[in-house]
């Protein structure tokens, strides 16, 4: 696998790919950005409206801490007009793939990488490195569509005052999604306001809306998932009589299976509650394949299990 990544690379670096995009003016035909994540991929499409093409590598239940680019995905980047991807290493095994790409002036944009670092969370155990699941704070991911926006608006200028439209519309939307998560978390008791997870994707959504977040393994999924954790998480609930604890669409479930094992052990009934989406989305066409409809799935399974 590693000589194939390394093989891909070379052939990338020789720039042995196809028509050389700067003689063609992107004012006569739809801007083609290649998106990893769908929550990029969504919101590429969103800000971008009739003038984009937007394609997405990752698709529902995708891990992108473990995600490895295939032949087909390199030409769907080496194609692009733009480069979305999250960055802070959430795509961890595709990072020289990105700089490949840069250095072969395709314009690459690390969304998640433009924000203010003083906003953002550094995890202890993530080993001094910044927490990349920024879109689970909306007024975070408003910021990475400031973003996005900015760098249409860089590739193609005559179309700016659709770009600035459809990012403001947009903007409302986010501002009222920010103002609906505190409302319900605030409607929980409040010792109910603890999400249990498999891996810690909610850090954003525990800072802004209000809840204790705990996770059996760490902020990437490549981290193990260690009995002493299993054992303090199902301690922890046990004392606490927390309702629900939550599987993700892009983790197996086995390690919430085993904590729910273990506090049941504990002499406490613990109910798994309804999946949640953490870094993948929904299913193609389902409302849950917007950031819009998978950020209110989450709010409802969380509130609908803890309340
Ligand atoms: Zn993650």
């Amino acid at each position: 696998m590693k000589l194939l990544c390394a093989l891909l690379i070379a052939l990338l670096l020789c720039g042995c790919g196809d028509a050389n995009k700067d003689s063609v003016d992107l004012a006569d035909r739809k801007i083609r950005v290649t998106a990893t994540i769908g929550q990029l991929r969504d919101a590429a499409e969103v800000i971008g409206g009739d003038r984009v093409e937007v394609i997405g590598l990752m698709g529902a239940g995708v891990d992108p801490h473990l995600y490895r680019a295939t032949a087909g995905d390199i030409k769907r980047l080496e194609d692009a007009d733009l480069i979305l991807y999250c960055g802070l290493e959430l795509e961890g095994r595709m990072g020289e793939i990105f700089e490949a790409m840069d250095q072969r002036n395709i314009p690459t944009a690390a969304a998640a990488e433009d924000i203010d670092p003083n906003r953002l969370r550094k995890p202890p155990e993530f080993n001094g490195k910044y927490d990349p699941h920024i879109w689970f704070d909306a007024s975070l991911w408003k910021l990475a569509c400031e973003a996005i926006r900015d760098e249409l608006v860089a590739l193609d200028p005559g179309s700016e005052s659709i770009y600035n439209a459809n990012f403001d519309a947009y903007a409302e939307q986010l501002d009222e999604l920010d103002q609906e998560a505190k409302d319900a978390i605030a409607s929980l008791p409040e010792n109910q306001r603890v999400l249990v997870t498999a891996h810690d994707a909610f850090g954003y959504f525990g800072r802004r809306y209000g809840m204790e977040i705990e996770a059996i393994q760490g902020v990437s999924t490549v981290a193990e998932a260690t009995p002493a954790n299993i054992k303090r998480l199902a301690d922890l609930i046990a004392d606490r009589k927390v309702k629900a604890i939550f599987v993700e669409s892009s983790v197996p479930p086995s390690t919430i299976t085993a904590l729910q094992k273990a506090v049941q052990d504990r002499g406490w009934n613990v109910q798994v509650g309804e999946e949640l989406f953490s870094d993948a989305m929904g299913d193609r066409g389902t409302v849950e394949d917007t950031y819009m409809g998978m950020f209110q799935h989450n709010l409802t399974a969380i509130v609908d299990a803890l309340k």
